[in-house]
């Protein structure tokens, strides 16, 4: 299942059904890869900020995706990587790489992926960077 620890991301999951369906139906076909291979959840840490928010979390120059945040545009979705073992990390990064021939954005040089970013050097809190924008694609 999609966990959403706060009652802010939940709403803000619910709105991202409206504003980006196929994103947040990448994140439900995640949800459903980690539960049947793994049996575990996967944990949303942020889904949309502000611009304001955006310069307060990457204003140091750690972002590495050129032009504006995803975030900005109800295009990411980021999940907690901490609690997986090394072969579940590269499961999951596998899994959102399947999205990456229907996605529109743009390669993270960083990734090799225009979906799917493990995204630990420089920040607090290690995570996935879930990006999408494209068709609604199911059970890729
Ligand atoms: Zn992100």
């Amino acid at each position: 299942m999609v966990r959403l620890p706060t009652s802010r991301l939940a709403a803000e999951f619910e709105q991202l059904r409206r504003e980006n369906f196929p994103l947040a139906l990448v994140v439900d076909e995640l949800a459903r890869f980690v539960r049947d291979a793994f049996s575990r959840d996967i944990s949303v840490t942020n889904i949309f900020r502000s611009p304001r928010l955006q310069q307060t979390v990457y204003g140091k120059g750690t972002k590495k995706i050129s032009g504006p945040s995803p975030h900005l545009a109800w295009c990411a979705v980021d999940v907690a990587s901490t609690s997986y073992a090394p072969e579940e990390v590269d499961a999951i990064l596998a899994f959102g790489k399947r999205f990456d021939g229907h996605n529109r954005l743009p390669v993270i040089q960083a990734a090799g992926s225009r979906t799917i970013w493990l995204h630990e050097a420089g920040t607090l809190h290690p995570h996935f960077h879930i990006q999408y924008k494209g068709p609604p694609v199911h059970a890729v």
